[in-house]
């Protein structure tokens, strides 16, 4: 069993002030007057009730966002005014670090230390990053045949809905808002509905930094409902969703049936991490560990195939095991807590569920398998040893703290497993030896390949998903892409 602590009441006395939809530069109820609850997955206790936006706060949403796009100070802010504006909502995050960090633990779960450590640093710096590149952001002189002058702009799309899943929800906002703005759109976000909480704060430092009314509009709701409607708007230019590969589909297929809206998808996942026998043994130990069960093993691009050496294999489980068991699970706001809770029963019953068929299939389960304590949404680190390809829990993506665990012999032979997957979005390699290291980032067909570690985030470089991963790149240089249009333009001289 891992140490468990017994699921302690949430310490933190966070206010929660911001529960409405935030359109046209205020705070509005729902146009049906409904509201959801948020929880609190460390109790089950309800946190706060919110308003429930649908398909008509949307339409209103929309219209704002158009009208700041159309014209008004957004419009005519210059790219480096624009840049500003970023940057003080990068400081004013930073400046209420501490509050965000509590109301993401509060409403996510994830231990606090990760809110503060990972969450918070990484959305400030996602922020800056995109501030600066708003008057970076340029076209091309064009050496075209005859008497002509052709140059390219790269100009915003217009009104940009976004979608977001409750993992991140900060980073993800700030992965979706950042180059957005950066490239001069306006946006309506729908966050996700178990953890709308700390979007709805941004939303007010949002307007705290300046930004002109319908810049920014942020609609919670359900999926279907409220992020179905932005999929199917016709007067939304672009939809970025990240999320589940299902959903990811109907996104797709609303855009297409709609108005053609630009669509990027980030999604699912099943990543390969391989481990070879001259491996430093310690650090792909604690890289496999941390590749899967951090963030509750809720992260779209978690290691969840573990592919260790045979000759190392059986020592290898011992200590991964070993690990599972020592680590506290319990109260998210005790410092000490390195795994919180699931985020919701739903995520909690999925992941058990998970569990059963995996023993049911007859995988060898080698730590954890149970639910800690009877508050809230905890479970055991879980470990499954002699697991097949062909299993469910090798193919199918968990999304909790369930590794999986299989031997290999040789390289080829590994590339051919790690790629038999419909998924495509992270792989990584541990060894000291070059030859396999290239091998392997070479071989496997996937968007990000980390070699000796493992969820490296860089607001610079980009992130997104070969095969059913999804379509585009967030981060980086490469997200402006998907956030502006190519104008070209030919002067007769
Ligand atoms: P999901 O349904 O894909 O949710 C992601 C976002 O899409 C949420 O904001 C959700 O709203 C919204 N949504 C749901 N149905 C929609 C629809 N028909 N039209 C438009 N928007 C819609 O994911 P989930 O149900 O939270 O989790 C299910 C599984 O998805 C997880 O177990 C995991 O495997 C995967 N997942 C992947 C990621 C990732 O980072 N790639 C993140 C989260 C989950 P609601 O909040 O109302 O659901
Ligand atoms: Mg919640």
């Amino acid at each position: 069993m891992a140490t468990a602590t017994a699921p302690a009441p949430v310490k933190s006395d966070v206010k929660i002030e911001y529960t409405q939809c935030l359109i046209d530069g205020k705070w509005v109820d729902a146009a049906s007057g409904k509201t959801f609850e948020t929880i609190n997955p460390a109790t089950g206790d309800t946190l706060a009730q919110v308003a429930e936006g649908d398909a008509a706060d949307v339409d209103k949403a929309v219209a704002a966002a158009r009208k700041a796009f159309d014209g008004g100070p957004w419009a005519k802010m210059t790219a480096t005014q624009r840049g500003n504006l970023m940057y003080k909502l990068a400081d004013l995050i930073e400046k209420n670090k501490e509050k965000l960090a509590a109301l993401e633990t509060l409403d996510n779960g994830k231990p606090i230390r990760d809110s503060l450590n990972a969450d918070l640093p990484l959305t400030v710096a996602c922020y800056r990053y995109y501030a600066r590149w708003a008057d970076k952001i340029h076209g091309k002189t064009i050496p075209v045949n005859g008497p002509f002058f052709c140059y390219t702009k790269h100009e915003p799309i217009g009104v940009c809905g976004q979608i977001i899943p409750w993992n991140f929800p900060l980073l993800m906002q700030a992965w979706k808002w950042g180059p957005a703005l950066a490239t001069g759109n306006t946006v309506v976000l729908k966050p996700a509905e178990q953890t709308p909480l700390t979007a709805l704060y941004v939303g007010q430092l949002a307007l705290e930094a300046g930004f002109p009314p319908g810049v920014i509009n942020i609609v919670p709701g359900m999926g279907p409902t409220a992020g179905g409607a932005i999929a199917k708007h016709m007067d939304v230019d672009k939809v970025a969703f990240t999320g589940s590969t299902e959903v990811g589909k109907l996104i797709m297929e609303a855009a297409s049936k709609s108005n053609l809206k630009r669509v990027s998808l980030e999604l699912g996942g099943k990543s390969p991490n391989i481990v070879f026998a001259d491996a430093d043994a310690d650090a792909a130990i604690q890289g496999a560990y941390f590749a899967l069960f951090f963030n509750q093993g809720q992260c779209c691009c978690a290691g969840s195939r573990l592919f260790v050496e045979e000759k190392i294999h059986g020592e290898f489980v011992e200590k991964l095991k070993g690990i599972a068991k020592s680590r506290r699970v319990g109260d998210p706001f005790d410092m000490k807590t390195h795994q919180g809770p699931q985020v919701s029963r739903e995520q909690f019953d999925k992941v058990m569920g998970y569990i059963d068929i995996g023993n049911k299939q007859g995988a060898k389960m080698v730590a954890g398998g149970s639910r800690v304590g009877d508050r809230g949404f905890f479970i055991e680190p879980t470990v499954f040893d002699g697991v097949r390809d062909d299993m469910t829990i090798a193919q199918e993506e968990i999304f909790g703290p369930v590794l999986c665990v299989m031997p290999f012999k040789d390289v080829d032979e590994v590339i051919g497993r790690a790629n038999r997957s419909v998924y495509g979005l992270a792989a990584a390699v541990w060894t000291k030896d070059i030859q396999k290291a290239m091998a392997i980032s070479n071989g496997v067909r996937a968007g990000t390949v980390w070699v000796n570690c493992y969820d490296v985030f860089d607001a610079a470089a980009p992130f997104g998903g070969f095969k059913q991963s999804g379509i585009g790149r967030e981060l980086g240089e490469y997200a402006l892409e998907h956030y502006s249009e190519v104008k070209t333009v030919t002067m007769k001289l």
